[in-house]
């Protein structure tokens, strides 16, 4: 089976959810299921042997980031909403469908230059990919490309993306 296929048989479509004419894409079942999680890190760590820390969006991408921070055998920088972190922050807000959200990072923990792959677990319009890495291409890191589980293609993330390195495991 390929990667997509396996990642397309772990997950569970939940119709309505956060709201009505919403089909959330939910991966639990995938963390879940050992052999389908380990080969999700594997394959995304496959593209990125050089990267020096790998950052997750609060908080799905704080358990892929994790994993796969371990298995490249970096350091991980979570990207959190804002008010979350207890030291000196940087902090980037953008826009939702309605109203707008505000990320942070401790910049402490980034040194300047530093390869930063960054990871979610769906792609969906790509405000909070662009969001995150501006953030932490504001305190000096290099992002060198995005890694998503599930890209939600009617969306149009990847648009939003234009001229950066996007990775999908499944696209729908
Ligand atoms: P975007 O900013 O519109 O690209 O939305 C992506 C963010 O919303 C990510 O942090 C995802 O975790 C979350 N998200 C959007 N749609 C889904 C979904 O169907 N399943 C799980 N997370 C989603």
């Amino acid at each position: 089976r390929t990667i997509a296929e396996l990642v397309e048989g772990a997950l569970r479509d939940i119709p309505d959810f956060p709201a009505p004419g919403v089909l959330f894409k939910d991966i639990t079942p995938l963390l879940a299921d050992p052999t389908a999680f380990a080969a999700v890190i594997a394959d995304m760590a496959a593209r990125h042997r050089a990267v020096q820390l790998v950052a997750g969006v609060e908080a799905r991408g704080f358990v892929i980031g994790a994993a796969l921070a371990h298995a490249l055998g970096v350091g991980f920088i979570p990207v959190r909403k804002a008010g979350k972190l207890p030291g000196r922050t940087a902090s980037l807000s953008y826009d939702l469908e309605y109203g707008s959200a505000t990320i942070e990072v401790h910049a402490d923990d980034i040194p300047g230059g530093a390869r930063v792959l960054l990871v979610d677990d769906v792609l969906a319009t790509g405000g909070t990919a662009v969001a995150a890495w501006d953030l932490l291409e504001s305190v000096g890191a290099e992002v060198t490309g995005f890694e998503v589980i599930i890209e939600l293609a009617a969306l149009g993330g990847r648009e939003r993306l234009a001229g950066r390195d996007v990775h999908a495991l499944l696209t729908v």
